[in-house]
C-alpha cells in the first residue's frame, strides 16, 4: 500500500518500535500463497459485514518524506525481529534503488486522513487489492491501531481485500495501480466482460460528476433540493456498483449537512444515523468519526453550519411513514 505522498515535515520523528501485533481473531483467516499475487489472507470461515478482522499497532511510523538514510537509521534502532518483518514486505519497485523507501511506499498507510505519517502494519500489508474490496481499513487514533473491518459477506476460502485506490472508472484505476503498485488488476470488477465494464465505467464517471457537484458549498446553500437529489442519485449508483466502503458514510454525511444547513432537524437526524451506522460498519463502534456522528444524531444543531437558512425548518419526522413512503419523504421526493 502506498504512503501518503503529501508531506513537507523536515524532521524524521518516529513512533515505536512496537512488537509485531496480533490479529484480533486469528482464526478468521490464514496467510496463504495466492497464484500470481504472492501471499494473501484467506477467510477460514464465512464472515459477516461489520466483523473486526484485524486491529494492529504500527511496527513503526515515519514521515512520508523520510529519506532512505532516515529509514536506514531508524530501522537499526528496531529489534531484529521487527527489521526482518519490515524487510520481508513486498517492494513494488524492486531493483529500482532506494529499497527501504520503496517498501514504505508499497506498504504504508497514513495514520488518519491527511496525516503525513505513514504506518507499517505487517499483517494488514498482506491484504491484496480489489477494486470492489470486502474489507475497509482505518486508523483509530484513540486506540493507536489500524483496524480492518469486513464490509461485505466473505465466504470461506475467499481472499480478504482492501482497495489501494479511491475508486473511479476502470482505466483510471488500472493505470494508477500499475504505476504505483506495479500490477495489472484482475479483480472481480476489472475481470468483467467489456460491456459490463462499460456500464460500470459510465456510472462511475457520473458518480465523480455528482460528487463534485455535492461538494459545491454555494450550490448546497442556494439550491439544496438539487444537491439532495444528487445525493440520492449517487447513493443509487453506489448500490448498483455495490460500493460498501467509506464513500457511503461520507455521502450520508453530505445529505445530513444539506438538511442541517437549512434547519431540517428531522431529516438531518435520520441522515446522521445512517452515516453513523455505515461508519460503524467500516470502522467499528469506537471509531472517532462514528462518535462524532453519534453526537450529531442526538442533536443535529451541534453542526457548525446548522440553521444557516430557515428554508426547510422542521423538528420532527412525520408519524406513520414506513418503507418507500419514508424514503420519499426523506429525499424530499413527495
Ligand atoms: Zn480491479
Amino acid at each position: 500500500m502506498s504512503s501518503n505522498a503529501h508531506n513537507s515535515g523536515p524532521t524524521a520523528h518516529t513512533l515505536g518500535p512496537t512488537p509485531l501485533n496480533k490479529a484480533t481473531s486469528p482464526q478468521l483467516f490464514t496467510l496463504q500463497s495466492i497464484p500470481g499475487q504472492g501471499k494473501g489472507l484467506v477467510a477460514s470461515r464465512a464472515i459477516t459485514p461489520g466483523t473486526l478482522l484485524i486491529s494492529e499497532a504500527p511496527l513503526f511510523a515515519i514521515p512520508s518524506a523520510a529519506s532512505e538514510r532516515d529509514l536506514a537509521t531508524h530501522l537499526r534502532t528496531l529489534p531484529k525481529e521487527s527489521q526482518r518483518a519490515f524487510l520481508s514486505l513486498h517492494n513494488s519497485r524492486a531493483g529500482a534503488g532506494e529499497p527501504l523507501s520503496n517498501i514504505v511506499r508499497t506498504n504504508a498507510y497514513p495514520l488518519g486522513p491527511g496525516s503525513d505519517l505513514g504506518g507499517i502494519f505487517p499483517l494488514i500489508a498482506r491484504i491484496n487489492h480489489s477494486c470492489r474490496p470486502n474489507a475497509q481499513h482505518a486508523w483509530n487514533g484513540n486506540e493507536g491501531e489500524e483496524t480492518v473491518y469486513a464490509v461485505r459477506e466473505i465466504k470461506e476460502g475467499e481472499q480478504l481485500s482492501l482497495s489501494y485506490h479511491e475508486g473511479g472508472p476502470s482505466s483510471e484505476r488500472r493505470k494508477a495501480l500499475k504505476e504505483f503498485f506495479g500490477f495489472d488488476c484482475t479483480c472481480e470488477m476489472c475481470g468483467m466482460l467489456k460491456d459490463q465494464i462499460d456500464i460500470s465505467d459510465e456510472r462511475l464517471r457520473r458518480a465523480k460528476t455528482l460528487d463534485k457537484a455535492i461538494g459545491d458549498a454555494r450550490r448546497v446553500r442556494m439550491t439544496p433540493d438539487a444537491a439532495l437529489k444528487d445525493c440520492r442519485e449517487l447513493l443509487r449508483i453506489y448500490e448498483e456498483e455495490r460500493v460498501a466502503d467509506l464513500r457511503v458514510p461520507r455521502l450520508y454525511y453530505d445529505a445530513f449537512q444539506i438538511c442541517a444547513m437549512h434547519s431540517d432537524k428531522a431529516r438531518a437526524k435520520v441522515f446522521a444515523e445512517r452515516s453513523r451506522e455505515a461508519r460503524v460498519m467500516c470502522e467499528g463502534e469506537k471509531s472517532e468519526e462514528a462518535e462524532i456522528m453519534a453526537a450529531l444524531v442526538k442533536d443535529p444543531a451541534r453542526f457548525e453550519n446548522f440553521g444557516t437558512t430557515k428554508k426547510w425548518k422542521l423538528e420532527k419526522v412525520p408519524g406513520g411513514l414506513d418503507g418507500i413512503e419514508l424514503e420519499k419523504w426523506l429525499w424530499r421526493e413527495t
